[in-house]
């Protein structure tokens, strides 16, 4: 597949962003959100080399915190011929203590916008391959979200304050179900074209 976009995939948190972690399971595992992320990403940017499309992480750091204004920053200074789009991945929590919510939501800054087509697009190819409950695309004044000059969209893959999701998460089949489903939605865009 010939690529038309270039997509910026940014593994929200790092290493040193305060909480960002599960509680810890029976079997003492712990979810940590910027491992989650990372691995998600480079499972991500692995299937997507194969099939051809061009993708750049935009935080290689592990330790530390990149914070919100740099990823934006960085983002919107890359300079390419391809049309830019932002991906953010992440994982939910609904607290600090375990919860029952679960399941997927997208989000974007503001509806009737190429970003909300956007996020319709993974949240369907999301709920359809993952098989998690859908809590459809949302609007949120997320900074990343705001602030990229560029369609731009949030991936919430399942709840870490789920202890059953939490297990799941940890888990490499998972993980690649989680991959393998943005690769869908980022060849159903692809194929779309500026159109979508
Ligand atoms: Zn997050």
């Amino acid at each position: 597949m010939i690529g038309k976009f270039l997509w910026i995939i940014d593994n929200g948190h790092g290493k040193a962003t305060p909480g960002k972690r599960s509680p810890l399971l029976d079997d003492g595992r712990q979810l940590l959100e910027y491992e989650f992320n990372r691995d998600i990403v480079s499972r991500l940017m692995a299937l997507m080399e194969t099939d051809g499309l061009s993708s750049h992480n935009l935080v290689p750091e592990v330790e530390g915190d990149i914070s919100l204004s740099v990823r934006v920053d960085r983002a919107n200074k890359m300079q390419t011929p391809l049309q830019k789009l932002y991906l953010s991945i992440h994982a939910n929590a609904a607290g600090d203590e375990w919860s029952n919510a679960n399941g997927i939501e997208t989000f974007c800054f503001r509806f009737a916008s190429r970003s909300e087509r956007l996020a319709k697009i993974f949240q369907s190819n999301l709920v359809t391959t993952v098989g998690w409950r859908d809590r459809g695309v949302k609007e949120a004044d997320f900074y990343v979200l705001k602030y990229t000059k560029m369609p731009a969209i949030l991936t919430e893959n399942g709840f870490y304050s789920n202890p059953d999701q939490c297990g799941k998460l940890l888990s490499p089949e998972w993980r690649d179900y989680i991959a393998q489903a943005h690769l869908q939605a980022i060849r159903e865009t692809e194929e779309a074209g500026y159109n979508f």
